[in-house]
């Protein structure tokens, strides 16, 4: 019922984000998501947009969608499971198999969903999911949905995971199953997960691995087939998956496993039971992009050199970038209303790049989140830098403070690297005297600057907590 009461205290939460520097707002772009676009009306440069390919608007994703529309219609009328599979989503599943290299796949209709189906479907009341401390929001939501246990491990620190695994057990010491679960490029960060080093662990104790591709597939790996077929692990992992709605230019998301691992979860994930077919032109879309990446793999090294670029100005204007070919390109600058101000003053100047706060990132840790197109030219990425630095400037900030995040530190007694030296014998043995000289592994009481206690166990994943009751604490796990 509407209230007087239910709608001040919704103006005083609004008004309370406001003044956190936490306030949101649609912005309105006109046109396709080309290198630049008409931003409520003013012509900007774009530098935030996922359609890494460029190929949302591509000619022949286009009339795929148009002549699907007309062939099959706009809708799919029911979910899957009931008269909503149709030819087009058969061949875009099967073309997807193909492309990761696995027997089979599954359809859904976005990666938020296929991330809560999957994990759900994997790990339940009495399981444990071990989950990287900055997964994507949708991970997050899958685990809280899920019902297990859930462990955070400090980011990309395989270390950490390892002790985590040995004090809350793999399902070989326990009955319950567990699910280790990582993205692979890091969706705010640009960084890498551990993804060998995750594998053996997760074979070592029994554990299934679920790795989110989201922002590997079309921009990582060979012809942008993505960070694990980088690494040769196509195979070894339990569930990939990857969404449609980036570098495939169009919107819904995939599964690839096992034959097998694909039937269970079209019996078993919620989030594919119980929504409708993702719709025809959409499929279609995504299947001409496909098509498009495996014939011309040559836009997936275009994205490396606009990145390459990218970084190379931002790091000429004095920014604190590394020079390497990672699309995603974050600038912390930390303070959420300083992030805001110069997000603001950079459109003014015509480039956009979103301001990226919490709970999207923990509190503190608010950037610029910059992402190169396929699409774009240096002579946009210069442009870029030079309009970021001079603004950055003019508010007061110094670029030299504005930058990618600290890496993460190297383990104190035994690389990660060590793991391989002791080749074949696993992570957990090549780790074992570290854990062993360290009676509390990762101090409670002394957490490292910027980094959490370790673990969290919750059953609930606490960093990026919405705002709300649980923010206090996952401010505390972030700080
Ligand atoms: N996983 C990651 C890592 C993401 O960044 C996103 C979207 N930002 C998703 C999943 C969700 O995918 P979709 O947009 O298809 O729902």
């Amino acid at each position: 019922m509407h209230t007087q009461t239910g709608s001040a205290e919704i103006e005083e939460r609004l008004a309370e984000l406001e003044r956190l520097g936490l306030g949101r707002r649609l912005r309105l772009v006109s046109g396709p998501q080309g290198p630049t676009v008409l931003l409520d009306g003013k012509p900007v440069l774009l530098l935030c947009s996922n359609n890494y390919l460029g190929l949302a608007d591509h000619p022949r994703v286009r009339e795929a969608a148009a002549e699907a529309a007309m062939r099959w219609g706009v809708g799919a009328g029911a979910s899957r499971l009931i008269s909503g599979t149709m030819t087009v989503h058969r061949r875009l599943e099967e073309r997807l198999a193909a492309f990761a290299g696995r027997e089979a796949c599954l359809l859904f209709g976005s990666g938020y969903l296929a991330n809560l189906g999957v994990i759900g479907a994997f790990a339940g009341s009495g399981d444990t999911v071990f989950s990287d401390e900055l997964n994507h929001a949708s991970i997050i939501d899958g685990c809280r949905l899920s019902r297990a246990q859930v462990v955070v491990y400090r980011h990309r620190d395989a270390e950490h995971l390892l002790w985590s695994m040995r004090r809350h057990g793999g399902r070989r010491e326990r009955n319950g199953r567990s699910l280790v679960v990582t993205d692979s490029i890091f969706s705010m960060d640009g960084d890498i997960a551990p993804l060998r080093e995750i594998v053996e662990l997760a074979h070592a104790f029994g554990a299934r691995v679920m790795v989110d591709e989201a922002h590997a597939t079309g921009t990582f790996g060979p012809a942008g087939r993505g960070a694990l077929a980088q690494a040769g692990l196509e195979g070894e992992v339990d569930a990939i998956v990857g969404t449609l709605g980036k570098s495939l230019g169009s919107y819904g998301a995939y599964v690839c496993g096992e034959g097998a691992t694909i039937r269970y979860l079209l019996n078993t994930a919620r989030s594919f039971i119980f929504s409708t077919a993702p719709s025809p032109p959409a499929i279609a879309g995504a299947l001409a992009a496909l098509e498009l990446l495996e014939e011309r793999p040559h836009r997936v090294e275009r994205l490396a050199g606009n990145a390459r670029a990218l970084r190379r100005s931002l790091a000429a204007e004095g920014f604190r970038v590394e020079a390497d070919e990672m699309h995603i390109v974050p600038l912390v600058v930390g303070d959420e209303r300083d992030t805001l101000r110069l997000c603001h003053a950079a459109i003014e100047q015509g480039v956009f790049a979103q301001a990226i706060r919490p709970p999207t990132v923990p509190a503190g840790t608010s950037r610029l989140r910059l992402a190169a197109m396929a699409s774009h030219t240096a002579g946009d990425m210069r442009l870029a830098a030079g309009v970021l630095a001079s603004t950055a400037r003019k508010l007061g900030l110094d670029p030299g403070e504005i930058g990618t995040p600290p890496g993460k530190p190297e383990p104190e007694h035994a690389p990660v690297q060590d793991a391989h030296a002791g080749a074949g014998r696993g992570l957990e043995h090549a780790l074992q005297p570290a854990l062993e000289e360290r009676a509390t592994p990762f101090d409670i009481e002394a957490p490292r600057p910027r980094r959490p206690p370790a673990p969290s166990v919750t059953g609930e994943q606490e960093s990026r907590a919405p705002f709300d009751g649980e923010r206090e604490d996952a401010v505390a796990h972030a700080a």
